[in-house]
C-alpha cells in the first residue's frame, strides 16, 4: 500500500477518542493532518501529538454543525497545504435518553452534529476534491443504527443510519471525479466519550458480547479509515466497513460466554 506522503487529511472530532486515533494513524502513514475540534485545547494537544510523530499538523477550533466554521476549516486547510486529499468526518455525540424522555433540543443537537456536520463538511470539501480529481471521504457511522439498535440511543441510531444514506447518495454524485465516499461502522470503542457516557459498569457488561473479547481502540478505527483512504481503495465507494470485533455478527445476541458454550456443545473445542 502506498504511503500517504504529500497528502493532506482533515479529521473532525480529532481532539480526543476515535478522531485522535484516526489523526495519529494517518500521520504515522505520512499524511499532514488538520485536527478539527470544538475544544481548542484538545485540538492543539492532538496536533502536538501528530507533530511528535514527525508529521505536520495544524489545529482548527470549529463546530461541525456550523456552516461558517466548517467552511473556514476547509479554507484554512487548503491555505496551509494547498490540498485536501482525505476527509475523516468523525465528530459525533451520543447523549443517552429513552425516546419518551428525549427532549427536542437534544434530538436537534444530535442530528445537527452527527448528520448535518457530515453534510456541511462534504459540501465544503467536495469542490476541492473535484478540482483535484482525487479525494477520499470516510465518515464515522456506527453499528448502532445501520446494523443494531440500543435502548436510550434510538435518536443516535437514527442519526448514524441517516449517515449511511448520505454516504450512498454523495458517493454517486462524485463517482466520476476520482472521489470515493465510505463509512466505518465502529462497535464499542474505548474512548474518553464512551468512558464518560457508560462508565466502568457499561464496559463490564458490554465486553462479553464482543467475540474478539475486547473493546476497540481508537487506532483500530484509524487503520480502517486508513485502508479506505488509500489510493488503492479507488474501487470502493458508497459502502460501510464494520469494525466491531465481531459484535454485530452473532444471531440472537450470542455473547462470548454463550459462544464458548455453543462450541463445547458442538464438540468444536
Ligand atoms: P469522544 O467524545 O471521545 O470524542 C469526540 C470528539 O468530538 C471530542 O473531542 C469532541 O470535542 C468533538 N466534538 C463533539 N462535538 C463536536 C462538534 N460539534 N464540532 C467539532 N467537534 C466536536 O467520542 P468518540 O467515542 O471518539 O466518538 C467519535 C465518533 O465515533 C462519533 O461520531 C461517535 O458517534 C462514533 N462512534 C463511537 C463509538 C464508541 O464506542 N466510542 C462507537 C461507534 C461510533
Amino acid at each position: 500500500m502506498q504511503t500517504l506522503e504529500d497528502q493532506t487529511a482533515l479529521v473532525t472530532g480529532a481532539g480526543s477518542g476515535i478522531g485522535r486515533g484516526i489523526a495519529l494513524v494517518l500521520a504515522s502513514e505520512g499524511a499532514r493532518v488538520v485536527v478539527v475540534d470544538l475544544d481548542g485545547e484538545d485540538a492543539a494537544a492532538s496536533a502536538s501529538a501528530v507533530c511528535e510523530l514527525g508529521a505536520e499538523a495544524i489545529a482548527v477550533t470549529a463546530d461541525v454543525s456550523v456552516a461558517g466554521d466548517v467552511a473556514r476549516a476547509v479554507r484554512e486547510t487548503v491555505g496551509w497545504s494547498g490540498r485536501l486529499d482525505i476527509v475523516a468526518s468523525n465528530a459525533g455525540i451520543y447523549p443517552t435518553a429513552a425516546l419518551e424522555e428525549l427532549d427536542e433540543p437534544t434530538w436537534d443537537r444530535v442530528m445537527n452534529v452527527n448528520v448535518k456536520g457530515a453534510f456541511l463538511l462534504m459540501q465544503s470539501a467536495l469542490p476541492v476534491m473535484r478540482r483535484q480529481q482525487y479525494g477520499r471521504v470516510v465518515v464515522t457511522a456506527s453499528i448502532t443504527g445501520p446494523l443494531t439498535g440500543v435502548p436510550a440511543l434510538a435518536h443516535y441510531g437514527a442519526s448514524k443510519a441517516a449517515l449511511m444514506g448520505l454516504v450512498r447518495g454523495a458517493a454517486l454524485e462524485v463517482a466520476r471525479d476520482g472521489v470515493t465516499i465510505n463509512a466505518v461502522l465502529p462497535g464499542n470503542v474505548d474512548t474518553e466519550g464512551a468512558q464518560a457516557a457508560g462508565g466502568p459498569e457499561y464496559f463490564k457488561v458490554m465486553r462479553p458480547s464482543i467475540p474478539l473479547a475486547r473493546f476497540g481502540l481508537p487506532e483500530d478505527i484509524g487503520w480502517a479509515v486508513r485502508m479506505l483512504a488509500a489510493p488503492e481503495a479507488s474501487f470502493i465507494t458508497g459502502t460501510g466497513l464494520t469494525v466491531d470485533g465481531g459484535q454485530s455478527l452473532p444471531e440472537g445476541g450470542l455473547t462470548a460466554e454463550r459462544m464458548e458454550a455453543v462450541f463445547t456443545l458442538g464438540g468444536a473445542s
